[in-house]
């Protein structure tokens, strides 16, 4: 038994002894722990109007602080909750305390905020158990244009007759869909058309590589005729420099989003940060 052979030792023993699946199950454990004991939180990033600056969108995304591991980030921990049946909690979790939130914004009287909010398609499946989003978002007293669902593209094109009936919900509702992380899934333009979303956003992978890349300009100013043809508006994710911002503003590209502007912000923050920003009369609605 070699533990209390100094901090090192431990780990790289650790290391070697426990395979990547031993760790998921941990994660998995500690996860069940953070569900029940209401240790997850939301921030929210802004999403900003790309010609004034403005803002009435926000982009809710799951934080996870846990005592032993500290921040462990989405990317890391939503997959685990996909496989092992928890993304259902996580997702309720979120689409309540989202509505908490943007219910006391409304009651602020900031009306006109949406949020916008990540679902797994997987939540979607034997979704005939659960309460709708829109009955849930009633029961916060929320109109349903004020709640966008964003919808990973990859994804999305897997399952897609399923999603497509699920989108007719949703629109026969007045609730819009983004299809998340475009661009990433190589579904087909006639994917698109069928899907018809209300909100494409381009993954922050072209728009890292805009400034540079001949090819990704060239993908992103088609994405975005595309989708303005269509009827789609377009949201850039990643931005994170001045020079991304005016290329997509040249583009015109309606919406964007990323640290350029800011990260995603606790709850309290983004309630300083509207107060900063916001002017009614001039913030463009969807
Ligand atoms: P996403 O939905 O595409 O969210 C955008 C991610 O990009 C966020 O990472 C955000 O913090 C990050 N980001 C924003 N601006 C920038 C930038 O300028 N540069 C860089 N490098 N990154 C930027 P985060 O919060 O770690 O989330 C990762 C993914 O986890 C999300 O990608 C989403 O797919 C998933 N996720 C997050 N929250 C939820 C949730 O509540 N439910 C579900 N099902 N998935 C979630
Ligand atoms: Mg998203
Ligand atoms: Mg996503
Ligand atoms: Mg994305």
């Amino acid at each position: 038994y070699m533990k209390g052979q100094g901090r090192n030792g431990v780990c790289e023993y650790d290391g070697k002894l426990q395979s990547e699946y031993i760790q998921k199950l941990k994660l998995r454990d500690r996860l069940k722990n953070a569900i029940a004991e209401g240790s997850l939180t939301v921030n929210y990033q802004p999403i900003v109007h790309a010609q004034t600056g403005q803002v009435n969108k926000f982009e809710a995304l799951v934080r996870w602080k846990d005592e032993v591991y500290g921040d462990i980030p989405p990317s890391r921990f939503i997959p685990i909750a996909e496989k092992y049946g928890l993304i259902k909690p996580v997702g309720s979790f979120v689409l309540h305390q989202a509505c908490r939130d943007l219910k006391a914004l409304h009651d602020a009287g900031y009306t006109n905020v949406s949020f916008s909010i990540n679902r797994s398609v997987k939540e979607f499946i034997n979704h005939n158990d659960d309460p709708a989003i829109w009955e849930i978002t009633q029961q916060y007293g929320l109109p349903d244009k004020s709640i966008i669902i964003e919808i990973t593209e990859s994804t999305a094109s897997k399952e897609s007759s399923d999603i497509q009936s699920l989108l007719g919900f949703f629109k026969k509702r007045q609730m819009q869909v983004a299809l998340d992380d475009f661009g990433t899934g190589y579904s087909s333009l006639s994917a698109v058309v069928d899907l018809r979303p209300d909100i494409i956003k381009i993954d922050r992978g072209f728009i890292k590589e805009i400034c540079r890349s001949q090819d990704s300009l060239t993908l992103v100013s088609l994405i975005i005729d595309l989708s303005h043809k269509l009827g789609i508006k377009v949201i850039a994710e990643g931005v994170e420099t001045e020079a991304q911002l005016h290329i997509l503003q040249k583009l015109q590209c309606k919406y964007v989003q990323g640290f350029y502007f800011s990260k995603a912000l606790p709850f309290d923050q983004c309630l300083t940060y509207l107060s900063q920003s916001y002017r009614h009369s001039e913030v463009p609605v969807f």
